[in-house]
């Protein structure tokens, strides 16, 4: 697998290569610029890509034999959907994941506790969920997710083990917080895109047909396409002969840190 460690090594290795050829025959100035931009190439990919596992080690999907899925929200709460989507679950039995903004709790604690309360886990999704995110230094980034996972606790009483970095991204600074945190990351291996793709049909018919046992799908608790398309989804995922179960049952990972 290409991890960051290795393709950092192979990459020093292949600057020895090119000073070597260049100390021997010469070598054009845009060698070294090819070789650059191949380097920032694979780790944009690491980063951008969850299931990659370029940085570290993410949970992006359950052991197939259990012949089950879970299904994870993103970016709540919010008063407006997040109520509407604990309906749809209650109404069909599924529990879910909420992997919740921690500056979105203030004033929706009751949701956080509805969320426990009716069996669904809450993960940390960081507190600011800011756009420059991945940019912040490793202290503030820790800062950031103890300040979630604190919200969650005052809101439920449980501190979240489960960490989903926002926008998918992992790089050297957040795997460093992370792991100062003691988080587990959790990815997905469907991303929906409900908060993107404009059209039902499309969107049921993609998620469709990356559903698999052990898929971890992701969904957001802030978009009318998604209220749309979940109670569809139980049925067609049931029909399917998928069991929808909580997340760390699927994974077997206890959620909570203490
Ligand atoms: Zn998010």
């Amino acid at each position: 697998m290409l991890t960051h460690r290795r393709t950092q090594f192979l990459f020093a290795k292949i600057v020895i290569v090119l000073l070597l050829l260049d100390w021997q025959f010469g070598l054009p100035w845009w060698a070294y610029l090819l070789a650059l931009l191949a380097y920032i190439s694979i780790v944009a990919w690491g980063s951008y890509s969850i299931r990659s596992g370029f940085f570290m080690k993410t949970t992006c999907l359950g052991p197939p034999e259990k012949n089950a899925i879970a299904i994870t929200f993103d970016d709540g709460p919010l008063a407006a959907y997040t109520p509407k989507v604990l309906g749809i679950l209650e109404a069909h039995d599924v529990k879910a994941a909420f992997f919740c903004i921690g500056h979105r709790i203030q004033g929706n604690e009751a949701l956080l506790k509805k969320m426990v309360a009716e069996g669904h886990l809450v993960g940390n999704h960081s507190f600011s969920h800011h756009f420059w995110f991945d940019l912040f230094s490793k202290k503030k980034m820790v800062e950031d997710l103890l300040q979630a996972s604190e919200a969650i606790e005052k809101a439920t009483g449980l501190r979240p083990a489960f960490f989903r970095p926002p926008y998918g991204v992992i790089n050297p600074n957040l795997k460093s917080a992370i792991e100062s945190c003691g988080f587990h990351t959790i990815g997905w291996s469907i991303r929906s895109l409900d908060t993107v793709v404009g059209d039902k049909e499309k969107l049921m018919q993609r998620v469709m047909d990356q559903l698999k046992p052990g898929a971890i799908v992701l969904f957001h608790d802030h978009g009318k396409m998604t209220l749309e398309i979940l109670p569809e989804f139980i049925r067609a995922a049931r029909a399917k002969g998928l069991r929808i179960v909580p997340l760390d049952e699927l994974i077997n990972i206890e959620p909570y840190a203490y």
